[in-house]
């Protein structure tokens, strides 16, 4: 007997005929004879209406009442699927975050798990029945207050559960087959992905690519736990997320692909500061004056110095959300800072290339530039890890710039990916 943990995201649990079709697949695990704990999101696009509504009633709505609100999306969903599950014979209980034990920092919208007591999931299994756990939430301990893990945070709720219960697998259901090597909706000759590192998911997720939560991509490195994502409306193998060390799933593979994946998004804005005075120290300022924002800074680019001022430009990104008040702290210090001109610019895209190959290739900048190039693409910025290969382009760019690329490293399959649901939003 084995333990699973099943994560259902929004687009899986849309409407009663998919939570229906969901509880037929969670029973028919249990009655394989493996002990099941779900994890499950809000149905369909309901934590974008609930943030409409949140917007339509006050501008900046009040953290912490913001995270109630939200929760309540999980609620509807965990509540209606254990009642589903119960109505087909099965035993099943739902569970808050909180009472699942997902323990997590004070953070409301941004919220890390520091600790998870399943005390009650663990009761719920051994009665025989399915625990159905709200993704997303969790509980501070100091405040009494609920939180939640930021958007797409119901992976991590799944990795953290299977971390905690030592499953076996936790297997993330979605609306496409798997990982794909990029947005099938973008690109609809994506092709899927059988099994991928986790540093390359890693790198994916952290550049936009949001089939997995880049904190559950860590967490589950972190904790060893074998993640495979799949689609919830067929039963097709997904795509299994592995850790190098322990080597392929599928044992000694042919040469990999240099080029595993092309990911993209457009919620980050690019700040310059121009007419810096060169001269050692500055960086620090201006960057202690972002800190203090609490801003969290991707890219950097400095420029060389222009011979006969003296002065350079500094450009960064920074998530969109937290733009406008990097740039209002920076134009408060701007006197002690020195600078002589400050640019914000919101219509940005980041389109990013990743493949542990480019660990022992070259030529892969400059395959990437052409291709640019061709596509008749400017780049505004560039920045690399030893894997990944990042660029910085116009917003209205973005789609083209991941088509090139994913034709020109070879990526396009032969035939389209099927994208079973969901709006994409
Ligand atoms: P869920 O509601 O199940 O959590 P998400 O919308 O968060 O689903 O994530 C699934 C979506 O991620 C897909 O529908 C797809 O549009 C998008 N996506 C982005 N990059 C990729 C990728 N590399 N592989 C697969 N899907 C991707
Ligand atoms: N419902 C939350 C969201 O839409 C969490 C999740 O789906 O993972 O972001
Ligand atoms: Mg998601």
């Amino acid at each position: 007997m084995a333990l699973i943990v099943q994560k259902f995201g929004g687009s899986s649990v849309a409407d009663a005929e998919s939570i229906k079709r969901v509880a037929k697949r969670i029973v028919d695990t249990r009655r394989a004879g493996n002990d099941v704990v779900v994890a499950v999101s809000a149905m369909g696009d309901t934590t974008d209406e609930l943030l409409d509504l949140a917007a339509d009633v006050t501008p900046i709505p009040a953290p912490r009442e913001l995270d109630m609100l939200l929760t309540a999306g999980e609620r509807i969903s965990m509540a209606l699927l254990a009642m589903t599950i119960k109505g087909m014979g099965v035993e099943a209980l739902s569970f808050t975050g909180s009472q699942a034990g997902m323990i997590t920092t004070a953070e409301h919208g941004a919220a890390k798990i520091v600790d998870v007591t399943p005390k009650r999931v663990r009761e719920a299994l051994d009665q025989g029945a399915i625990a159905i756990v709200a993704g997303f939430q969790g509980f501070n301990r100091g405040t009494g207050d609920i939180t939640t893990l930021g958007r797409g945070g119901s992976d991590t709720t799944a990795v953290a559960l299977a971390a905690a219960l030592d499953a076996d697998v936790c297997e993330i259901y979605t609306d496409v087959d798997g990982i794909f090597t990029t947005d099938p909706r973008i690109v609809p000759l994506a092709r899927k992905i059988d099994a991928i590192t986790s540093e390359e998911m890693l790198e994916l997720a952290a550049s936009g690519a949001k089939v997995l939560h880049l904190r559950a991509v860590e967490y589950a490195r972190r904790h060893g736990v074998v993640l495979h994502v799949r689609s919830s409306f067929s039963s097709d193998e997904g795509t299994i997320v592995y850790d190098p060390a322990k080597g392929h799933p599928k044992g000694d593979q042919m040469e990999e692909p240099i080029i595993t994946g092309v990911a993209a998004e457009k919620n980050e804005a690019k700040v310059t500061v121009g007419g810096v005075p060169d001269v050692p120290g500055k960086a620090a300022q201006i960057f202690e004056c972002v800190a203090r924002t609490n801003a969290n800074i991707d890219m950097i680019v400095q420029n060389i110095s222009a011979a006969d001022t003296n002065r350079t430009d500094i450009s960064f990104t920074v998530p969109l959300a937290e733009g406008r008040k990097v740039v209002e702290a920076l134009e408060a210090d701007r006197e002690e800072l020195g600078f002589t001109s400050l640019l914000y610019d919101d219509q940005i895209a980041k389109v990013a290339v990743v493949g542990a190959g480019m660990r022992t290739s070259s030529g892969v900048s400059a395959q990437l530039f052409r291709a640019l190039f061709e596509a008749g693409i400017n780049i505004e910025m560039i920045s690399t890890s030893e894997i990944r290969i990042s660029v910085v382009t116009h917003a209205d760019a973005m789609e083209k710039a991941v088509r090139a690329l994913h034709t020109a490293f070879g990526l396009d399959a032969d035939s389209e990916a099927t994208v079973y649901g969901g709006t994409g939003r």
